[in-house]
């Protein structure tokens, strides 16, 4: 059995390709649409042909609309690369007008989203976040939702 999670005291400690697509995450919280939570958030995902998708926050003045960064990147992904593999996907926040990063984990909607995706393909997706002790964390979506709804459960 893999660990659930793991830590890294800094972002130097994560292999290239994970700096990468934080690099890319951060990138793309430019393209966030915040202006109810001022909450800019990031998410850049790689495929194995190594293809790299980002995606940001899209908020809506009907709030229930809103739409995560990890979400946009995904089903982009799935509908312009539909028969790839994703292999990582990174996420990152910060606050509007500020430069640092925030600790922000993947929502428990994200989680169930990115599980689906890990069912069909059949292949874990390595998700790297900036955790609340100011950690990066590698984990995947099975790790974060045990016992979790899939497929199956409708079987
Ligand atoms: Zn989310």
């Amino acid at each position: 059995m893999t660990t659930p999670i793991t830590f890294f005291n800094h972002l130097e400690d994560l292999d290239t390709e994970s700096k990468y697509l934080v690099h890319k995450a951060k990138e793309a919280t430019a393209l966030a649409y915040a202006p109810y939570s001022k909450f800019c958030v990031g998410a850049a995902l790689i495929l194995e042909d190594g293809s790299v998708i980002t995606g940001a926050n899209q908020e809506n003045a009907s709030y229930p609309l809103c739409m995560c960064a990890e979400r946009v990147a995904l089903y982009a992904a799935t509908a312009t690369h539909p028969n790839q593999t994703i292999l990582k996907i990174a996420v990152v926040a910060h606050k509007k007008n500020h430069k640092d990063l925030t600790p922000a984990t993947c929502c428990g909607a994200c989680r169930q989203v990115i599980l689906e995706f890990e069912q069909r393909q059949k292949k874990p997706i390595e998700i790297i976040m900036f955790g609340t002790q100011n950690q990066w964390l590698k984990t995947t979506a099975t790790a974060l939702m045990p016992l979790g709804f899939g497929k199956e459960s409708l079987e």
